[in-house]
């Protein structure tokens, strides 16, 4: 197994830079980095028949991740979540064909488990020692369990209402937490000014070029857990949009790989209420999102004022011809209530959101019943034991 990763290639302005030593962001623009693939090589040798051989975990797509040697994989087990079918909830909401993903199911329970394992792993890869980075929650506890399994030294920058399980989990697993009064966007202030201090490397959403590429291994795995069928509709809980850009950029390199056709899942963002950047530019039609002032939702990894990835997020949403849409953290927690009783699962309020956004959707008529939508369920709800009604 080789990594078939050749550089880093800014997604504004399209200058390239090197993918063997710390970046962050375009050196030029400011802008967001990509790591970029030697697809028709990969072509050549990394087909669909391969992976029936591979664990079933994110890193069964190696040679599109950007790790070069297999040592150097930080593992806790993350990825390959199942997709469930789930028509009770479906027929509640008015969809015949609807589908759940369960990141609830990741070490760290939440998905950024992905983004952190990769990041965390290139990052010892590239020799750094000492990570830092401002989180809204999920990510930190992530960074901090990474961190630990690879030796690492990590420092988290984290609003003090962050649920208490997030708090929790980088104590124990050896991080330095600083609580801070103010949102995540204070807390990235914060995070970068050490960084630059004391020769720390910050790994904020999307300001370092590795996080997205855990992520995107959810477009890998929809694929092909649908027997290489992409779904009509994806509803995605958007804070940072990693996860989001992570799939549109997966599905791209599938078709390049030859593994998919050009059809695309229209693809949808869900904001809370008094937190909905994404969903303001994208009805005024802007290409950037203004930050939002005073953010508030429970769901906490969806509270996030700015994101340095919104004209990223905003062209997948455009070119898919999806849209986006806020609910309200009352129709979150009555919905998380819903899909615990009608199918088991306990979803985080982000998760939740994705099934209200659902309704809404459908409701307005955006959203054919009988096509294919799925949900991401992006963590789960045990970790906001202290957020919910
Ligand atoms: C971080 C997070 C999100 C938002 O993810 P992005 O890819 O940064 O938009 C959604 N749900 C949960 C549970 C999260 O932790
Ligand atoms: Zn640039």
């Amino acid at each position: 197994m080789r990594s078939y990763l050749s550089n880093l290639e800014c997604t504004y302005c399209g200058e390239i830079f090197s993918a063997d030593e710390p970046m962050r962001l375009c050196e030029k623009c400011g802008k967001v980095l990509y790591p970029r693939y030697d697809i028709e090589e990969a072509s050549k040798y990394f087909t669909k028949d391969v992976l029936s051989a591979r664990s079933p975990n994110m890193w069964r797509y190696f040679e599109m991740l950007p790790i070069r040697e297999v040592s150097n994989i930080v593992s806790l087990g993350e990825g390959f979540t199942p997709i469930f079918e789930t028509s009770a909830l479906g027929k509640k909401i008015g969809s015949e064909a609807l589908f759940i993903k369960d990141e609830g199911l990741n070490p760290t329970a939440s998905f950024k488990a992905r983004g952190l394992s990769a990041a965390v792993s290139k990052a010892k890869e590239l020799g750094l020692k000492k990570l830092t980075m401002p989180s809204a929650g999920n990510a930190a506890g992530a960074m901090t369990s990474y961190a630990a399994r690879a030796g690492l030294d990590a420092l988290v920058f984290m609003p003090q209402d962050a649920p208490d399980a997030n708090q929790k989990e980088v104590s124990v697993t050896g991080g330095n937490l600083h609580l801070i009064d103010g949102l995540i966007s204070d807390a990235g202030v914060i995070s970068r000014e050490k960084a630059a201090k004391e020769g720390l490397f910050d790994i904020s959403t999307l300001q370092e070029p590795y996080r997205v590429e855990g992520k995107k291994t959810m477009g890998y795995e929809i694929a092909e857990q649908s027997g290489w069928e992409l779904p009509d509709h994806i509803i995605y809980p958007t804070g940072g949009g990693t996860g989001i850009v992570g799939m549109w950029k997966a599905f791209q390199e599938m078709e390049d790989l030859g593994w998919i056709s050009s059809k695309r899942p229209k693809m949808f963002v869900v904001q809370a209420e008094n937190c909905a950047p994404i969903v303001r530019a994208f009805q005024n039609g802007d290409e950037f999102a203004e930050p939002w002032q005073n953010a508030s939702t429970m769901a906490s990894g969806i509270r996030v004022p700015s994101a340095i990835g919104d004209y990223l997020i905003l062209n997948a949403v455009r070119q898919s011809g999806g849209s986006a849409l806020t609910v309200s953290d009352e129709e979150m927690s009555d919905m998380t209530n819903v899909v615990g009783s009608l199918e088991g699962f306990f979803v985080c309020p982000e998760g939740a959101a994705t099934a209200c956004g659902a309704q809404k959707l459908i409701q307005e008529g955006s959203i054919d019943p009988q096509e294919k939508t799925l949900l991401l369920n992006t963590g789960s709800g045990l970790k906001y034991l202290d957020m919910l009604p």
